[in-house]
């Protein structure tokens, strides 16, 4: 691991910076030992089961082996085709607000780069962090393809105990992760980690679910195949949601399909 990468990088459970010992990464306060696998260091421990209650952990692990399972073919689904590049270009614009570059960014829910790779042109390092390992496999060979694996860094990683010291990001993206956490106390812990991560006057951008008119006939909360779990925002439990630990400058709707949040953090 390089010098850049691990100085970003905490034990998730109380923030301690961590040694890189052989091939893993060693808690000195907590005893715990995180390995790297394939170059990207692992943090979903069987130790995070206990911090939450038995159907979070559930769904979280369900999710896990859906997004496991569906890795391979993820970036050819239909829908994501025709959304993704208006989608990241929203993003994007709502992200850099008035700034042209970041020196680091990260994306919380990364999966295979989808949307990654377009925010990768606009920071000098690019971190992205994911619950499912198959996914960030994906994500290494994308961007070892655009000549990118360099300045980035993969992490397998709960975005409810996000493994990364207190301010050290420029930039924090999440888009259309939050729905997929499975209790409303979870996604505050969401919010409140990537809040945690921002630098103070830190950028911000988190999407998810919007609850329309378009999207009502696919239920509130669910399931989708595979084992999924989701829920659909209305505005105002979305902006409760995001406003709790970060102020929200700007709030738009993707297409009716899900709300962007974006805004800077308060020092
Ligand atoms: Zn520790």
């Amino acid at each position: 691991m390089k010098d850049w990468q691990i100085e970003l990088l905490a034990c998730p459970f109380e923030h301690e910076p961590l040694d890189f010992e052989g091939e893993q990464l060693f808690c000195p306060k907590c005893k715990r030992n995180f390995p790297i696998v394939g170059g990207i260091p692992s943090f979903v421990v069987s130790d995070l089961a206990q911090a939450h209650n038995e159907q979070e952990w559930q769904w979280k692990q369900s999710e896990m082996r859906a997004r496991n399972q569906q890795a391979v073919f993820y970036d050819r689904l239909l829908g994501l085709i025709f959304l993704t590049p208006f989608e990241a270009q929203m993003t994007v614009n709502a992200l850099l607000g008035d700034r042209k570059k970041f020196a680091n960014l990260i994306e919380i829910g990364c999966g295979t780069g989808r949307m990654l790779q377009h925010f990768a042109k606009h920071s000098e390092f690019v971190i992205g962090a994911d619950l499912s390992l198959e996914s960030l496999n994906r994500c290494r060979k994308r961007f070892e393809n655009l000549g990118l694996w360099e300045r980035t860094l993969l992490v397998h990683a709960d975005a409810s105990f996000l493994p990364f010291r207190n301010e050290s990001f420029d930039a924090v993206a999440s888009c259309q992760m939050i729905e997929h956490v499975p209790s409303d106390r979870m996604r505050q812990r969401v919010v409140s980690e990537i809040a945690r991560i921002l630098k103070p006057k830190g950028r911000f951008a988190i999407s998810g679910y919007h609850y329309s008119a378009l999207t009502k006939w696919f239920g509130k909360e669910g399931v989708h195949k595979g084992g999924i779990y989701f829920f659909r925002f209305t505005r105002e439990e979305f902006l409760k949601l995001i406003g709790q630990n970060l102020k929200v400058e700007r709030l738009q709707t993707i297409f009716g399909y899900a709300w962007l949040a974006s805004g800077v953090k308060g020092s």
